[in-house]
């Protein structure tokens, strides 16, 4: 057999003896790279699905890395990059893998610089796998941070897309004739997962472009088109660790990852969602029964409200009594202190608060009061400097110049003046234990039964460069070290039955929250990505849900997309859905009928949601999210969940327009083993599950939805 998982063709031009360009072609499967060599750099040339003829660089592709240096006595910045102006460079295979040198910058100062880069080639995965690595080799010179890996793509034809990960993920089509910029810090709300792709559904080629770090340190994640070249540029910058610091070195977290796929975003996120679930420290895979950490009640909890005020307490408790099944409330300046003021010095609570969180409790309600926990207000009483200067300031992040990030968030101090924020460092102990001491208050003499910590999950790190922390300067991986230390900590001492969430989902906490507030996800092309990978792990709850003139119609949208979704409902004020209205009666329908499917959510997987075989009308909403928030989307939802152990599965449908829509649906059956040939489906509906009736899988079943209706389709499978 030969070894097809490598081959090097190199083709030597020759000048006075010496080899001045060679070019490698290194194969993986249907993965081709090809790099030239010369003198004094390294140029990655070809990045090639070679089964359907797809190349996926531009003819003018980025260097496969480049660097940003410091030299900490002049204070000078200088970029170098893998294509030239190197002392020598070298690339070695062997077998299955490679290895790529860059010796010396020719570049001031930079003589001592070495970059080694090593490749390893999985055929059967049609995979390359990368780390990289830098010496510094001087003392007053500095690594910034390291651009890699960083790829121009040219388009992929008319049907092509690119994949990233904003809130729950989103598809761009087509971005290649329009000006285009996502550029995000991660971890945050906005670049919650570590991986993008480039595909061509209809050619069936895709590009799989990943860093799987398992620390999830801080990086840059960009995708940025440039329509005159027609070229999308994939790029990661990762922060160095000790930037400004004189000789630091930098290594890759974890690989970089460039893998083929055929498909689209589904596809790809199950190649993310395979090393999510093998390699990293904050996936608690969900057992039988979902994650056992994790209380039941949370786990099974179908919807949200959310409060602000004592008042709407009895709103509350109406709504509850109308829907029958148990809501979370999420309770909004319980404290006496002002919102977004005087931080952290939440109690003592308002008077009604005590009572409060008990009259929720007896009418069926979770209660789940609001803290931060990432600010201290610098004027922390009033106008006044109560403890900050004194007592955390010196636990609080700063900049490079020294300075304390500051943050505003439109609140005003009694004197008209701004509140101004200091963002605290996660790896202090003073935080850790100061957010420990307010949580546990609220679990111990309140007996809530949730708490909500806001930002941690949405946030991108600081990037601190206080010594006196003990952390390394800028980059690396304390910021979650830091958290993850805290919140391991507020678990271990947290009462039975009782749940942790945050604002957002930003994957490096799912294993200290059992929550992540969903409520950013109000893009018009977003996708699921993140529920495929994290659906069971982390329980997702709650959109915003906004005003305006369509804000019934935006309703229905956003809580029948989080139903296909397999988010916990709702998360709107009392206010929105009132005794008798049309909204209370969606929501109460969309609630109670993931009160009965919830096991697939909360022990289930994701399945590629169904597509309806007819021209199915669009619907729009302005879901004022910012501004006017346009979305559109399908007059019908789709999802659907399975349950393997249980040879089952669910597909879901939403009619969010005030139409009826008819459709043929094609229900393909690879969830189920081959061998179990009888199947048998029913209707499940809010009101009513009707009985099983044989399945034939293959032939089209018609689904006919009256306006405003959610059903459920369960199949399930018997025999051997
Ligand atoms: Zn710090």
């Amino acid at each position: 057999m030969m070894k097809n998982s490598f081959l090097i063709v190199a083709i030597l031009l020759l000048f006075t003896g010496f080899a001045e360009a060679e070019t490698h072609e290194l194969v993986s499967g249907r993965l081709s790279l090809v790099f030239n060599t010369s003198r004094d750099g390294i140029r990655l040339v070809g990045l090639k699905d070679t089964g359907a003829n797809q190349e996926f660089l531009s003819d003018q592709p980025l260097p496969l890395f480049d660097l940003k240096l410091l030299n900490t006595q002049t204070d000078e910045q200088a970029t170098v990059d893998s294509n030239s102006g190197w002392q020598s460079v070298k690339l070695t295979r062997k077998d299955a893998s490679a290895e790529l040198i860059w010796v010396g910058s020719k570049s001031q100062g930079l003589a001592r610089l070495v970059v080694k880069a090593s490749l390893e080639l999985q055929a059967a995965h049609d995979r390359a796998r990368w780390q990289i690595e830098v010496k510094n080799g001087n003392p007053s010179v500095s690594v910034l941070s390291v651009r890699f890996p960083q790829l121009k793509i040219r388009e992929l034809g008319k049907n092509g897309s690119v994949f990233f990960p904003r809130a729950p993920g989103e598809v761009q089509p087509g971005l290649w004739r329009r000006p285009f910029e996502f550029n995000k810090l991660y971890p945050d709300a906005w670049a919650s997962m570590q991986y993008l792709a480039a595909y061509n559904e209809t050619k069936k080629s895709g590009l799989y472009v990943a860093c799987h770090d398992p620390a999830g340190q801080p990086k840059w994640i960009t995708v940025k088109s440039s329509p005159s070249e027609q070229t999308v540029d994939l790029r990661f910058e990762h922060p160095a660790a000790d930037q400004t610091r004189g000789g630091n070195d930098y290594s890759t977290q974890g690989e970089v990852v460039w893998q083929l796929f055929a498909g689209d975003w589904f596809d790809a996120t199950q190649i993310y969602r395979n090393w999510v679930h093998q390699d990293t420290p904050w996936f608690i895979g969900p057992g039988p029964e979902g994650r056992e950490d994790t209380s039941r009640w949370m786990r099974e909890l179908p919807g949200w409200l959310k409060i602000s005020r004592p008042q709407d307490i009895p709103k509350v408790k109406e709504i509850l009594e109308t829907i029958g099944v148990p809501l979370g409330v999420h309770w909004y300046c319980w404290h006496q202190i002002p919102f977004d003021n005087d931080y952290p010095h939440y109690f003592p609570p308002q008077e009604q608060f005590v009572e409060g969180v008990r009259e929720l409790q007896e009418a069926g309600a979770r209660v789940m009061p609001y803290i931060n926990g990432r600010l201290w207000d610098t004027r922390d009483r009033g106008g006044e400097d109560y403890q900050f200067s004194r007592h955390a300031k010196s636990a609080a992040t700063i900049d490079a110049k020294g300075e304390l990030y500051i943050e505003k968030y439109g609140a005003n101090e009694e004197d008209g003046s701004p509140v101004k924020f200091a963002v605290m460092c996660p790896a202090s102990r003073l935080w850790q234990k100061r957010l420990g001491d307010i949580i546990g208050e609220l679990f111990d003499r309140y007996q809530v039964d949730a708490v909500y910590v806001d930002q941690v999950a949405a946030m991108p790190p600081k990037l601190c460069m206080e010594p006196a922390h003990g952390h390394t300067l800028g980059g690396g991986g304390w910021w979650n070290q830091g958290y993850w230390k805290m919140f391991q900590q507020i678990r271990a001492k947290m009462p039975p039955d009782r749940v942790l969430t945050a604002e957002c989902n930003a994957e490096p906490f799912a294993h200290v929250f059992d929550g992540f507030l969903s409520w950013q996800w109000q893009y018009e092309n977003q996708v699921p990505a993140f529920q495929a990978v994290y659906a069971g792990a982390i329980q997702c709850f709650g959109r915003k849900y906004g005003d305006g003139p369509t804000q019934d119609e935006a309703l229905r949208m956003k809580a029948g997309q989080q139903l296909v979704y397999g988010e916990q409902i709702g998360w709107m004020s009392p206010d929105i859905v009132p005794p008798n209205s049309q909204n209370l009666s969606f929501f109460k329908k969309i609630v109670r009928l993931r009160w009965k499917l919830g096991r697939y959510f909360f022990a289930g997987r994701m399945q590629r949601p169904p597509q309806l075989t007819e021209l199915i009308p669009k619907f729009q909403a302005d879901w004022q999210w910012r501004d006017d928030w346009v979305v559109t989307s399908d007059a019908v939802l789709t999802g659907a969940w399975s349950q393997p152990q249980k040879n089952k599965s669910v597909l879901l449908f939403v009619n969010v327009s005030d139409g009826r829509v008819a459709s043929d649906v094609l229900f393909e059956r690879k969830d189920f083993s081959p061998k179990q040939t009888e199947l048998f489906v029913r209707r499940i509906t809010a009101e009513k599950d009707e009985e099983f009736r044989p399945f034939r899988p293959g032939v089209p079943f018609r689904v006919d939805l009256a306006p405003r209706d959610a059903e459920a389709w369960e199949i399930k499978a018997v025999g051997q």
